[in-house]
């Protein structure tokens, strides 16, 4: 066992940690379909609210995905303030300035119209405008006093499932260490899974932030936290994704398929919010946070090397998923199911356009990226605690000559 665990008493960390997580969570109401933004946006009207931010970034204000919502809500009386500053794995700086703003305007709710990383943005301001705190000040374990402003979202990938977990993700402005907000205070209250706002999204991002989802219901799954609501959402989850992600990439006006992918994104989230992730999580936060790759194709280049490595340990949840998708026959060994599933997620990379492997890799980084990823694993429930050679070998097998 590599001596950090036992320096953190991990064990003890980790219960600990499930009592705080798994204790119940508050969960936003939920608008399904296409225009359900606009239901949203009715409700913060009914609210009675009258100064929103809206937390976005740039390309979504200039593709204007967001103008039929400022004009309904305006239309109900509400003002908004529009912060799009917000860029791909937003750090400290970029959130600060949203609080600003929001301090600056006396903004009474925030509402997120964007992917995971508007929705993580948005989650911290509304955290730390209620609680006069700094971004760095909420960084941990339910860093509020108070409930959070009135929090809305209305994502526009289908991968973070942000909508509906109890973190935010904000990266260290010079490190690009990814910190996590934790705290049920920042779950919004409401959310709208609109298939309409998500139709012009490339196939390349449609691509990585549904294998994105498909990580969060997967790597909870196989986790050894038990807890029905997660393995129902979880497979729920991945029988959507496996469905509908081709679909989704290859004709993005296919509004069933859209659909399809934002509820099953919003499943994940609901499962991993509970049952955490593990390595495939661990690993690619150091790609991220070494080489900027994206956070969803991150997981999904990870996703099946990580799954060949846990295979036996997670060989009868594995099983379960393969079964509740229709792959492989009734009787088969759970062995062989969990292989069938692992080679599904294959096939999959590869028929959207996932690599395999990565040339941004540098053979150098490597005993850092292993060091960063154990310790970040640790934390998390996995199936089984991989050596530090597995892990060398893994991040190894991810990396293509440049
Ligand atoms: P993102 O929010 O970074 O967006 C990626 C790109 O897609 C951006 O350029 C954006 O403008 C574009 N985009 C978004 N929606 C679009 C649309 N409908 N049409 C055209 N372009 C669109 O990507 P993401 O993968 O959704 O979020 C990643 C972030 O979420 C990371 O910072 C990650 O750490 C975080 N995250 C948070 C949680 C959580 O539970 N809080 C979970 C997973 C990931």
């Amino acid at each position: 066992m590599p001596a950090f665990y036992k320096e953190w008493g991990y064990r003890a960390l980790l219960t600990l940690k499930k009592g705080i997580v798994m204790a119940p969570q508050p969960r936003p109401a939920i608008y399904v379909g296409a225009g359900a933004s606009l239901d949203l946006c009715k409700a913060i009207g009914h609210f009675g609210l009258k100064n929103v931010l809206i937390v976005t970034d740039k390309p979504l204000v200039e593709l204007g995905l967001l103008n039929d919502a400022i004009a309904r809500l305006n239309s109900l009386g509400v003002a908004t303030h529009i912060y799009d500053g917000v860029l791909p794995d937003p750090t400290v700086h970029v959130v600060s300035t949203g609080l600003e703003m929001l301090h600056k305007q006396n903004c009474d709710a925030v509402l997120a119209i964007g992917g995971g990383s508007s929705i993580d943005t948005a989650k911290i301001i509304a955290l730390a405008g209620a609680n006069k705190l700094s971004v760095l000040e909420c960084v941990g374990l339910k860093k509020g006093k108070v409930p959070a402003l009135p929090l809305f979202a209305i994502p526009t990938t289908a991968g973070t499932g942000s909508e509906v977990t109890i973190v935010a993700v904000v990266s260290d402005d010079e490190t690009h260490q990814k910190l996590m907000v934790a705290d049920p205070k920042i779950i919004p209250s409401a959310a709208a899974l609109d298939p309409a706002l998500m139709t012009g999204l490339p196939p390349h991002i449609t691509a990585a932030t549904g294998m994105d989802a498909l990580t969060h219901a997967i790597e909870s799954y196989i986790n050894t936290w038990d807890s029905e609501d997660c393995l129902q959402y979880g497979r729920a989850a991945t029988k959507l994704i496996l469905g509908n992600l081709e679909q989704a990439c290859s004709n993005g006006d296919d509004l069933a398929a859209r659909e399809s992918m934002a509820v099953a994104s919003y499943y994940a989230g609901l499962a991993f919010t509970n049952c955490l992730v593990g390595y495939v999580h661990a690993v690619s936060h150091q790609l991220g946070a070494l080489y900027s790759v994206p956070h969803g194709l991150g997981n999904a280049m990870v996703l099946p090397h990580v799954l060949e490595l846990l295979r036996d340990s997670a060989a009868s949840r594995l099983a379960e998923l393969a079964r509740y998708c229709d792959l492989g026959q009734p009787g088969e060994a759970d062995i062989e199911l969990a292989q069938k599933l692992i080679d599904r997620i294959w096939q999959l990379n590869s028929a959207i356009g996932i690599p395999k492997t990565t040339d941004v890799i540098k053979e150098a980084d490597i005993p850092d990226i292993v060091s960063a990823a154990l310790k970040e694993a640790s934390g998390y429930p996995v199936p089984r605690f991989l050596e530090r050679g597995e892990c060398e070998d893994l991040v190894h097998g991810l990396r293509s000559a440049a």
